[in-house]
């Protein structure tokens, strides 16, 4: 093994810091109790004698709570983020199943209704847990509480950096307002990690200082979401061909921009959201349901009209993939990361965002183990590290979005052909079926997207598209065939 020292380290070395012992250091300050902040707590918790956690919301227990807006509308836990957060906070799965999650291979528990039929079943073997997000939340939390070198500082907004030293400056603390102290108070940090999410006011903390913010990528598929959530007796009451536990309908096109689901949640709830692009919210029950009826299924009207709502109806707009390219910024300042959606927000139709942040935060723990906190290059390896973590989940969102007409955004390079690639693949899927646990695994962040390049996969495609005999279920059906069909 050859070991490369850079310019940079050989400073250090002679600044007499012994970098290559690993050491533990005093402080990291956490902004934000997100699920971003709250895996990164974990990590940091191995490398600091104390992690403070500052959330401006009172607790993480209510699905309710301001500080995440979001928590109203469905979660997908990617198998991929289940299995790492399972690594993080061992028990984590057996606890949120305790707590009533529903489990689902989804490859034959899902119906999905696409433009050219119901999409053929397949066991993939995976395991995945459907949860609302707030409980996903709380079990997180309560682990966290497990260490007792984790403090939580609730009611508390942090509204500014406190910056040290000359030429290299450094983040050295955050400035608090707690709601119930009258004077701000500042928290000394080795380091600080921004996770306040999509709306991150680094960029004003950072003003002060003289520092811009780094640059960023926005592809708009100008998307909303309208979420509801009901509540079933049991799933007896539904007819017995009714085999599936999940259904959507989707993706949205130009002659139906429209996309639905409804998946079980803990406890005998249900969330359904119908997603809309380029177009006003639609507003009031009414046109919910007639939007739902009108889809190439009906089929998500029809549960919901078995079970109870328990909830009114919740929007979000402005959900747009943005990518702040920290990896880009000309001048970072040591003792500050950051991650999560404050980083990086997807389209949430991919389910990506709360795996990425796990995969965000173990990246955290892998290059603290490599470079000392206050290694002058600590901060770029570290942001240069996570470009790598959120390469294919960025290319998966914005590819897949591109395909929308209205889609605003600057185009990469190439992106017909790969957009065109990954439709073939995915109309080939229905008859090369083992292609479906691959591309199962690529979209639940199991593997990389290369795999889908192998020599192999091009082959099953091309194969499909000469045969173009790729459609098994009657398009336009209605309904799932039947297990036998
Ligand atoms: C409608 C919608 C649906 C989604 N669906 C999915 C999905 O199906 N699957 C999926 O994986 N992801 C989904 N996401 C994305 C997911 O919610 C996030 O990516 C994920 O939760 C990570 O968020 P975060 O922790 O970075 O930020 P957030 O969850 O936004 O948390 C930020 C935290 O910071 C706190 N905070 C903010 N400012 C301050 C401050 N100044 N001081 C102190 N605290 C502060 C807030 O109170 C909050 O607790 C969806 C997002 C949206 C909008």
């Amino acid at each position: 093994m050859s070991i490369k020292i850079t310019h940079i380290d050989y400073m250090y070395i002679c600044c007499g810091t012994s970098w290559w012992l690993h050491v533990n250091h005093k402080r990291a300050v956490v902004i934000g109790g997100g699920i971003a902040g709250l895996c990164a707590t974990r990590v940091l918790r191995d490398h600091f004698d104390e992690v403070v956690l500052v959330e401006r919301d009172s607790s993480f227990a209510d699905g309710d709570r301001r500080g995440t807006p979001q928590a109203k509308h469905h979660h997908l836990l990617l198998a991929r983020g289940l299995r790492e957060l399972d690594r993080l906070f061992p028990g984590f799965a057996a606890r949120l199943t305790e707590l009533g999650a529903v489990e689902l291979d989804l490859g034959v528990d899902l119906a999905v209704a696409r433009p050219e039929g119901w999409v053929p079943r397949v066991r993939t073997g995976i395991r995945t847990l459907h949860a609302s997000r707030a409980l996903v939340e709380r079990v997180v939390a309560d682990m966290l509480k497990r260490w007792n070198n984790i403090r939580f500082r609730f009611d508390t907004d942090v509204v500014g950096l406190r910056v040290s030293g000359g030429v290299a400056q450094t983040v050295s603390g955050v400035r608090v307002r707690a709601c119930d102290r009258a004077a701000d108070e500042v928290i000394d940090a080795d380091l600080v990690v921004d996770t306040t999410g999509r709306s991150s006011r680094l960029h004003q903390w950072l003003a002060p200082f003289g520092k811009a913010p780094p640059p960023e990528t926005v592809v708009d598929p100008k998307i909303g979401y309208v979420s509801g959530w009901f509540e079933t007796k049991s799933e007896a009451q539904w007819p017995k061909e009714w085999w599936w536990r999940a259904v959507t309908v989707g993706p949205m096109t130009i002659e139906c921009p429209y996309a639905a689901a409804l998946f079980p949640q803990e406890n005998g709830t249900w969330v359904a959201t119908l997603a809309y692009g380029d177009r006003p919210a639609p507003r009031g029950e009414a046109t919910f349901f007639s939007i739902l009826r009108s889809l190439r299924s009906p089929l998500v009207a029809e549960m919901l009209e078995r079970t109870r709502p328990i909830s009114g109806w919740h929007g979000f707009q402005q959900m747009p993939n943005r990518l702040r390219h920290f990896e880009k910024w000309r001048s970072p300042l040591g003792g500050l990361v950051v991650t999560g959606d404050a980083v990086c927000t997807f389209n949430p139709i991919y389910g990506q965002g709360m795996t990425v942040a796990v995969l965000m935060a173990l990246n955290l723990g892998a290059q603290l183990e490599r470079t000392d906190v206050h290694h002058p290059a600590f901060s770029r390896r570290f942001f240069a590290a996570q470009a790598e973590v959120l390469s294919d989940a960025w290319r998966l969102a914005t590819g897949a979005d591109f395909q929308l007409p209205w889609t605003v955004g600057k185009r990469p390079l190439g992106d017909s052909v790969i957009s065109r690639y990954t439709e073939a693949l995915l109309l080939a899927s229905k008859r090369e079926l083992p292609l479906r646990p691959l591309l199962f695994e690529v979209f639940h962040l199991l593997r990389p997207l290369s795999s889908l390049e192998q020599p192999a996969v091009v082959a099953r495609v091309l194969r499909q598209q000469i045969v173009k005999q790729i459609v098994r279920a009657p398009k336009g059906a209605a309904y799932p065939p039947l297990p036998s069909a």
